[in-house]
């Protein structure tokens, strides 16, 4: 298996650029798939509070027996409805939900920590972020970023803020490829990560225009994705629980598309999202 190329975010820490996310994975089941994902070869890890798996993540770290410096760890607030966000209570609800994190995952640092939504109708994110800034002052969180953030609120961080998200974690696959979020993030010293890069493997994965790139390669439409999104510069984190597949979407390094590959990648666009628009999306 080749080595995975790393992106530098805007403090210095590299991040792995293929890593391997545990959405819908249950808290059980967490610890086999996280310990095969990492005796595969993955050193990142993609959970959150809200998946309620990061206690079977921290004993699939810990059984893989992989040194901690060697691995990425990501996971992600759940700046959920039930709490007030606001003011110093907000901050102080920020610090006890990572030290919840921490406690759970059994680590006494993440790698990068997220908020997981904006909720923007609720404008609570910048006082969030303030605690971000506090947590990544500390070194217990190595980098702090967002997640599912348009432009506007990435805008008002940077006028609240000195401290620019490393990172902005979204919905992005060839179907839906950003175009415009991800130039502003480059203007900006900001990574693009990718969820659902594989577009949760339904209709991306038989598209016959993209059956037709990965038939010329002798390589697997879900390889061909992933390809697409390392040589964009995009960090992708797909999931899978079988280990055959778990081995497939890391070995994406032996090959390279070419122009007419690329091409034809980009005329697949829908436009069209799986999960919802961030901008409208609440919950309690
Ligand atoms: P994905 O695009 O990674 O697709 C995963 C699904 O694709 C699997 O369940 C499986 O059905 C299929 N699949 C995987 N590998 C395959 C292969 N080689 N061949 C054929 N089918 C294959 O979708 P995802 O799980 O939604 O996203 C990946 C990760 O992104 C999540 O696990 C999570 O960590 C993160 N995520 C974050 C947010 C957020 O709001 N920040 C939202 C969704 C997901």
């Amino acid at each position: 298996m080749s080595t995975i190329p790393t992106v530098t975010l805007n403090n210095g820490v590299q991040i792995p650029q293929l890593g391997f996310g545990v959405w819908q994975v249950p808290d059980d089941e967490a610890s086999s798939a996280v310990r095969t994902a990492i005796e595969t070869g993955y050193r990142s890890i993609d959970t959150a509070a809200v998946y309620e798996n990061e206690v079977g993540t921290g004993q699939g770290i810990q059984q893989a027996g992989a040194a901690r410096e060697e691995l990425f760890v990501t996971t992600k607030l759940w700046n959920s409805g039930k709490a007030d966000w606001s003011g110093q209570a907000g901050r102080d609800a920020v610090l006890t939900a990572f030290d919840d994190s921490l406690k759970k995952l059994g680590l006494d640092y993440v790698d990068l920590y997220l908020i997981h939504w904006p909720r923007p109708m609720h404008g609570s994110y910048a006082n969030i972020w303030k605690a971000f800034e506090q947590l990544q002052a500390d070194g217990r969180a190595k980098a702090v970023g967002v997640s599912n953030f348009g432009q506007e609120q990435l805008t008002r961080l940077f006028e609240t803020s000195s401290l620019v998200p490393a990172l902005n974690q979204v919905e992005l696959h060839p179907h839906f490829p950003q175009h415009e979020l991800r130039a502003f993030h480059a203007e900006h010293g900001i990574a693009t990560e990718a969820w659902s890069p594989l577009g949760q493997g339904k209709e991306l994965l038989t598209d016959p225009a993209l059956v037709a790139v990965a038939e010329k390669h002798g390589r697997t439409v879900a390889q061909v994705v992933l390809r697409w999104h390392l040589q964009s510069g995009i960090v992708a984190i797909p999931k899978s629980v079988t280990p055959s597949r778990i081995r497939e979407n890391l070995d994406v390094t032996g090959f390279e598309l070419d122009a007419d590959d690329l091409a034809v990648i980009a005329a697949v666009e829908t436009g069209k999202r799986l999960g919802p628009d961030p901008q409208g999306f609440d919950w309690n």
